[in-house]
């Protein structure tokens, strides 16, 4: 699960790693009363406004209705509520979003942390992730902080530098000291990146992340350490035990048809085929998303209905497949091992009754226990659905109804 940068500083922030400060808001007039706020408790008076979405490059994105990059400063007060207006309510386009982009709801007011002093202000790069290779994990740092990772990584990787951490042992000061030495600091500034990585260190453990992106980290020009931007992704298996991290997300952020899909117990992918598919088990998905391809028809989704398939979560899957106007025709294939075929036949049968304007082909292959009773239900219920016992004839049915 992804979460926004005003909450990832916030999360970093209570485990002791220095932000820079702001003010989430979701209007200009908001922005502009975060900015005096701002100002009254950093005394900062230039301000950094910043869209909020799930995806990165903002600084260099465009909004598409007005042409404003997705990170701009605003070196008055009196300028953040118009700044904000061109911002808000957009839609913005980055590297990471796609051509469509993605509408920004909420703008970040932030402290302007790029001040001249005794030295020039310097971007690094950090990141945590889980390396499962070693079954460790690794901090990931750079002196080519602020700019995109992956050309680094491509073109100068001994400017990487790379911390494995054994999770049993967890960060020890020496490794911390390490990273820090590597990216050339000395004195005060050395000291605090050790006390940064510290706590960072201890907020991916914390929050059960799997991955921290820190870009930039900045040595601000009075040698001070602190997080720019932060991308957290919180392990979605862990949610369960991290309440307040859960109460984060962001559905509008999300895929509609994937949130309802979750909401339903169902494991479900939006593609950009026209054969829509509902399975039970994630090989079993694979190889019949093979299978459309093989016949000739392109899958619109990977639905796992999961073991327990019933009427209901049949019907459920049903539904959000029809939501997708691009699906010509419907592939049910299930195997009966835990479930019975004429059971989940049953369900298809009742599903199709209850939604009743099914205007595609419906095509079910039942394999296993009760596999020909389950395709007699099928043939006999008047309905357009069409049974198939192998895999060939299932192929045959999805080429005849495309
Ligand atoms: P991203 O483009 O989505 O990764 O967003 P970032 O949060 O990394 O911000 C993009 C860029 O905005 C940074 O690399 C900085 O160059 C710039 N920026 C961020 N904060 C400040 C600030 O306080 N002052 C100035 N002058 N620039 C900033
Ligand atoms: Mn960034």
């Amino acid at each position: 699960m992804n979460i926004h940068e005003y909450q990832a500083k916030e999360v970093l922030k209570g485990y002791g790693v220095r932000i820079q400060e702001g003010i989430v808001a979701s209007s200009p007039e908001e922005a502009h009363e975060a900015a005096v706020k701002l100002n009254a408790q950093t005394g900062t008076s230039w301000f950094v406004i910043k869209a909020q979405i799930h995806a990165g490059g903002r600084g260099k994105g465009e909004v598409k209705e007005t042409g404003s990059r997705g990170v701009v400063l605003a070196k008055k007060l009196e300028d953040v509520k118009e700044k904000c207006a061109a911002i808000l309510g957009g839609t913005l386009v980055t590297i990471q979003t796609g051509a469509e982009g993605k509408k920004v709801n909420k703008v970040l007011i932030a402290e302007d942390v790029y001040y001249p002093g005794a030295s020039e202000p310097k971007e690094y790069y950090m990141s945590i992730l889980l390396d499962r290779a070693t079954g460790s994990n690794v901090i990931m740092a750079s002196t080519e902080g602020g700019m995109d990772i992956e050309e680094v990584a491509e073109h100068h990787p001994e400017k990487i530098i790379k911390e494995w951490i054994d999770p049993k042992v967890g960060l020890q000061g020496f490794q911390a000291r390490k990273v820090a030495f590597k990216l050339g600091l000395t004195g005060t500034a050395h000291k605090e990146m050790v006390k940064f990585i510290g706590s960072l260190y201890a907020a991916y453990v914390g929050t059960d992340s799997s991955q921290f992106e820190i870009n930039p980290v900045l040595k601000t020009s009075d040698d001070k350490i602190l997080a720019v931007d932060a991308k957290v992704n919180v392990d979605d298996n862990a949610l369960y035990r991290q309440p307040k991290l859960a109460e984060l997300r962001d559905l509008a952020e999300e895929d509609p048809l994937e949130v309802e899909a979750g909401e339903s117990g169902l494991n479900y992918v939006k593609l950009d085929g026209n054969v829509g598919c509902m399975v039970n088990g994630a090989g079993l998905a694979m190889a019949t998303m093979d299978m459309i391809k093989l016949s000739g028809g392109e899958p619109a989704n990977f639905l796992d209905v999961g073991g327990g398939a019933n009427a209901t979560t049949v019907e459920a899957g049903f539904r959000i497949i029809l939501k997708d106007p691009n699906v010509k025709a419907i592939l049910i294939n299930v195997f009966g091992g835990i479930v019975r075929c004429d059971r989940i036949a049953n369900g298809v049968v009742e599903a199709y009754k209850s939604i009743g304007d099914i205007r595609v082909p419906i095509i079910v292959r039942l394999q296993g226990t009760n596999a020909a009773e389950g395709a007699k239900i099928i043939d006999d219920s008047g309905l357009k659905v069409f049974s198939a016992i192998t895999l060939k004839e299932a192929a045959e049915r999805v080429k005849a109804a495309l």
